[in-house]
């Protein structure tokens, strides 16, 4: 447990903070503009995470409609999404499809996170998949008792996992008796790009949505050029920051959700291509066009770790321009590759530009020491 107190303080690191500067720090934008609108910020408590929501607005009662209608959505989607509450659809659905044999219709928001959630699995190679569920809940409850599960049950628990285990067409969702969907690693990212959406909606440009180190943003704050955005490390100090607007960016790490058995320490992050946690300490960061794409790919960036990231990253950027396009995408992993209790070297992989970036602050003495970087 050498590392608890700092993990603990990493945390709080993990939450990707976002320093609004105040508004009269303006370059650009008129006197009149400026008196115009003005900084409102929430806060709550949805998804299992506190999720803050700051933006600017004519006034307080376009503010409050604003936010309510945001939290009014991320409550619909978690009452979709959600794989701790038996009655949420995702798991009402699995359970429809299993008792009957037969196609369960599913809402146009379930569709959606299935759809994206299967692309990503795809994009991914399998290194993001949300039928990971079953292996999630039996390592849930090794952290529990302290010891790994049965080889028996994980074995079993590991047919349940793949892109071939279920399927979608306008129907509905087919899937084989036992599966079960985790879209814990994509959700929040979904709810972020519907929370801007909303905010929109509603005339509000100027808004940071941020879900405990998910964060969708929007138009810079009047006068900025961005939201100013600590990128986390795997200590309590942003690894840099950096001013940004109209992105998603997701950040995932086994930070405070792990399990030490007998010297190795367990994530809660799944390598779904075999069916077991990771064990290399790791903090990665996304930035995407959308906050979707942004928090599949953080998740998919532990798993595929410095080996597999870049190609897997440089592939999908060929493939897919209209999910990703230079512009609008960097990655910072940090990796830890010693066991518990090893030497503190951690490993850097990275984009060109955050890798930049990340030296820069480094050198500069704003980011932590005990670094080497891999390319
Ligand atoms: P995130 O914080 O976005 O990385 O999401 C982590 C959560 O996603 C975990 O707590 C699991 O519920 C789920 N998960 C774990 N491993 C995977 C994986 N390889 N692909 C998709 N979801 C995962
Ligand atoms: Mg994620």
């Amino acid at each position: 447990m050498k590392f608890s107190r700092s993990l603990r303080t990493t945390l709080a690191a993990l939450t990707i903070v976002a320093l609004v500067a105040s508004v009269m720090n303006y370059r650009t934008v008129g006197a009149e503009e400026l008196r115009s609108v003005t900084r409102f910020e929430f806060t709550a408590e949805k998804m299992g995470v506190p999720v803050r929501v700051l933006f600017y607005a004519p006034s307080e009662s376009v503010a409050e409609e604003a936010a309510e209608a945001v939290w009014a959505r991320f409550d619909e989607l978690n009452a979709t999404l959600s794989d701790w509450d038996p009655e949420s659809e995702i798991i009402q659905a699995c359970r429809a499809t299993e008792a009957s044999g037969e196609r369960a219709p599913i809402s146009a928001d379930l569709r959606r996170a299935l759809e994206e959630s299967r692309k990503f699995c795809e994009l991914t190679r399998g290194a993001f998949d949300p039928t990971v569920s079953p292996i999630v809940k039996l390592w849930r409850r090794s952290r529990y008792f302290h010891e790994r599960p049965p080889e028996k049950i994980l074995n079993e628990a590991k047919s349940k996992v793949g892109l071939d285990v279920w399927d979608l067409n306008e129907d509905g969702l087919r899937a084989d008796p036992g599966v079960r969907f985790d879209v814990g690693g994509i959700a929040k990212g979904i709810a972020l790009d519907e929370a801007l959406r909303v905010l929109q909606a509603r005339g509000v440009y100027s808004a940071l949505v941020d879900a405990s180190g998910d964060l969708r943003i929007g138009d810079p704050p009047p006068g900025r050029e961005g939201w100013r955005v600590g990128v986390s490390s795997l200590d309590d100090r942003p690894a840099f920051y950096c001013e940004l607007s109209n992105v998603g960016i997701a950040t995932s790490g086994d930070a405070n959700r792990y399990v030490e058995i007998e010297g190795v320490r367990y994530s809660h992050i799944i390598d779904p291509r075999i069916c077991e946690p990771l064990t290399t300490r790791c903090v990665g960061t996304v930035l995407a066009p959308t906050g979707t794409t942004a928090d599949a790919l953080a998740s998919a960036l532990c798993v595929l770790g410095r080996d597999e990231a870049p190609e897997v990253f440089a592939q999908i950027l060929r493939a897919e321009p209209a999910l990703l396009d230079e512009s609008r995408f960097d990655y910072l992993l940090l990796e830890k590759s010693g066991g518990v209790g090893e030497s503190d070297d951690y490993v850097v992989t990275a984009s060109p530009r955050f890798l930049k970036m990340y030296a820069d602050a480094r050198a500069s003495g704003e980011a932590s020491s005990a670094v080497r970087e891999s390319e």
